[in-house]
């Protein structure tokens, strides 16, 4: 049992927390007064601030934010971590960030004496409650080696992507995959509904066939089909992973034919169904271009 810093408790933030506090006494701080009290309510200790968070005396200072913007904020910016933080310290950060944006922080905390390491998760919030998120991380091997224990807490899933920042590059390569997936599937779906096929027919032998992916698997039945449930993940978050993978792209001349193509079919989603919506809203940009709606067809089937 150790102490541990934690800044962010969102929607996925507030899971890893949770798996933590199981083991650790966690010092907690978000913009949002009722996140931190969720969490307080289960054991946790409310800190006054990022710098609240520093001065608790905890060695490692968890990061997990909209994106690298606030990470930086959080650290830099007024009642900042990195002011308050002791030379020693580790801040993992599991934000899906930017790589590059990444390597400058860190480069800027190394400069106090305080490393800092890039560690994205992947698998949602269930798979984050349920202990068996995938964990990139970005470091060298010693400060991978320091901050496996903690992690372990969280899901035995840990992987070491190579240097500062190839987490977060591995998990946006790994979104924008997905979010592809994704929208290939959706469009199959409806097409496949057009055509006459039971939704959870569809999804069931997709899942045994060649198109199969974790999107033919879980998303369709568990949370499309059954009514576009809110899966824990925003729509924006994900347009945010798709801009920040093509800029890698960009950023290593790496042309991105298909991300592009997805990013762009995000951004008109948004802008049709509003920046709040959960990822499962997406779905109806497909029912509707083709004229179908998968949840009735499944309810009337
Ligand atoms: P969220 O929008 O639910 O939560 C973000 C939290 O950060 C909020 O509670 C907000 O109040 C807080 N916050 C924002 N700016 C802050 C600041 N300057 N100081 C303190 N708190 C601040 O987001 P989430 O779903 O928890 O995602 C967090 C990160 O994890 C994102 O980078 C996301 O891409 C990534 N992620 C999420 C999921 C998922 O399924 N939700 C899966 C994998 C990765």
């Amino acid at each position: 049992m150790s102490d541990i810093g934690f800044i962010g408790l969102g929607n996925m933030g507030a899971a890893l927390a949770r798996r933590l506090m199981a083991e650790h006494t966690l010092h907690v701080w978000d913009l949002n007064p009722a996140a931190v009290e969720a969490l307080v309510a289960d054991g946790a200790v409310a800190a006054n601030g990022p710098a609240g968070v520093g001065a608790s005396g905890a060695s490692l200072v968890i990061t997990c934010l909209p994106t690298s913007a606030q990470v930086g904020e959080v650290l830099f910016g007024a009642d900042g971590l990195a002011d308050a933080l002791a030379s020693g310290a580790l801040v993992a950060d599991m934000t899906t960030g930017d790589p590059l944006a990444t390597r400058e922080m860190a480069a800027r905390l190394a400069e106090r004496g305080i490393d800092m390491i890039d560690a994205p998760v992947s698998g949602g919030v269930i798979g984050a409650e349920q202990g068996t998120i995938a964990i990139m991380v970005g470091a060298p091997e010693a400060l991978f080696e320091k901050v496996r224990p903690a992690f372990e807490a969280i899901s035995p899933n840990i992987f070491h992507a190579g240097e500062t920042g190839s987490g977060h590059a591995m998990k946006l390569v790994n979104n924008m995959i997905s979010s592809c997936v994704r929208l290939a599937t959706f469009e199959g779906l409806a097409l496949a509904v057009k055509a006459g096929i039971e939704p959870t027919r569809f999804a069931e032998i997709l899942s045994k066939s060649s198109g199969r992916s974790y999107v033919a698997d879980t998303t369709l039945p568990k949370f499309i089909i059954p009514g576009r449930l809110d899966q824990g993940f925003g729509l924006a978050l994900m347009y945010k992973d798709l801009s920040l993978a093509t800029k890698l792209g960009q950023d290593m001349k790496a042309p991105l034919m298909t991300g592009v193509h997805a990013r762009e079919v995000f951004r008109m989603a948004l802008n049709e169904l509003g920046e709040d919506v959960d990822i499962s809203q997406i779905m109806k940009i497909f029912e509707h271009a083709a004229g179908v709606d998968v949840c009735e067809a499944q309810k009337s089937a």
